[in-house]
């Protein structure tokens, strides 16, 4: 296969997206599936093996209970022609609608991994499964974790600064200007506002829903954020309630206690109200935030 075949082939994947909500699940298996390669393990993985790992990856990344369907795209993404199992015939001849169980998987040891020319042309190429994987990147996770996502799948040297984007949909330079504007050059949560000269530093306009959610950039859609808030709001670790805009943090978000009482500090706060009535968030992008990327359960009050 050529370089240009195989980039078609990851391109063509039916279901990255699933409407508003988040369908990161076969997302998160091809990163898995392309760091072993460029790890240089063999061609299939044993779903024991793999499962942990998914698991893993979907608590930290993907949307609440996301994890409790780890086993779905290691069945579904043969339907995209990306995925190979190797099993028991009464398990590989089933229907495309029909998922094996988590318990069939187990004990069969199925196994799955990218098609013998799929694996073969990336194995030759550590450039290309660079470039596909920061495209996976780009399209489904938010640039603030980006390179945790590729740490955690152990393509830590994969992202690459002069990425192209997508070309499809080009973001708006002027979002950042104005929701930094509406909230005066300061973080919502913390009020950082350290600047040299007239340069703002380390703050930044985060998206409420995803640019790659297709979050409008909008200001009701961003809030400025310093980039350590910025961060622990795209991982989940506290969301914003509609109306009364107060902070609520999860129970998975820890620390030694310096660190964690310094974050922990502004659960139940307000945040920093933006400068007119216009620019307040709007309730629709906080409840995306809250169903699509925070983890539950809230801390009590
Ligand atoms: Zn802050």
């Amino acid at each position: 296969m050529t370089q240009d075949e195989v980039v078609q082939a990851f391109n063509a994947i039916r279901v990255w997206h699933n409407g508003d909500r988040r369908a990161v699940h076969k997302p998160l298996l091809v990163l898995l599936a392309l760091s072993r390669v460029n790890a240089s393990a063999p061609q299939t993985i044993d779903w024991n093996d793999a499962e942990p790992l998914l698991k893993e990856l979907l608590e930290e990344f993907g949307p609440d209970g996301s994890a409790s369907t780890r086993h779905y795209p290691f069945w579904h993404l043969q339907t995209d022609g990306l995925w190979q199992l190797a099993g028991p015939a009464y398990i590989l001849n089933r229907p495309a609608g029909s998922a094996p169980t988590l318990t069939e998987l187990r004990q069969n040891h199925v196994h799955g991994g990218f098609p013998l020319a799929i694996y073969s042309a990336l194995k030759a190429d550590s450039e290309l499964i660079a470039t596909i994987a920061q495209r996976i990147v780009e399209a489904h996770f938010p640039e603030s974790i980006r390179q945790d996502v590729l740490d955690a799948v152990g393509l830590a040297g994969a992202e690459s600064p002069t990425s192209s984007g997508d070309p499809q949909r080009r973001r708006n330079p002027a979002f950042r200007t104005k929701v930094l504007l509406a909230y005066q050059y300061r973080c919502a949560v913390c009020g950082h506002d350290l600047r040299m000269g007239q340069q703002s530093i380390g703050l930044e306009a985060a998206h409420i829903k995803w640019f790659q959610a297709h979050g409008a950039d909008e200001v009701p859609n961003g809030i400025a954020m310093c980039s350590l808030h910025h961060k622990v709001f795209d991982l989940g670790a506290f969301k914003i309630l509609p109306e009364t805009y107060q902070m609520v943090f999860s129970q998975h978000l820890n620390g030694s206690e310096a660190a964690s009482q310094r974050m922990l500090a502004y659960h139940g706060c307000g945040m920093i109200l933006p400068q007119a009535k216009e620019y307040l968030p709007h309730s629709a992008n906080l409840d995306w935030h809250a169903k699509q990327v925070f983890k539950n359960p809230a801390r009590p009050d």
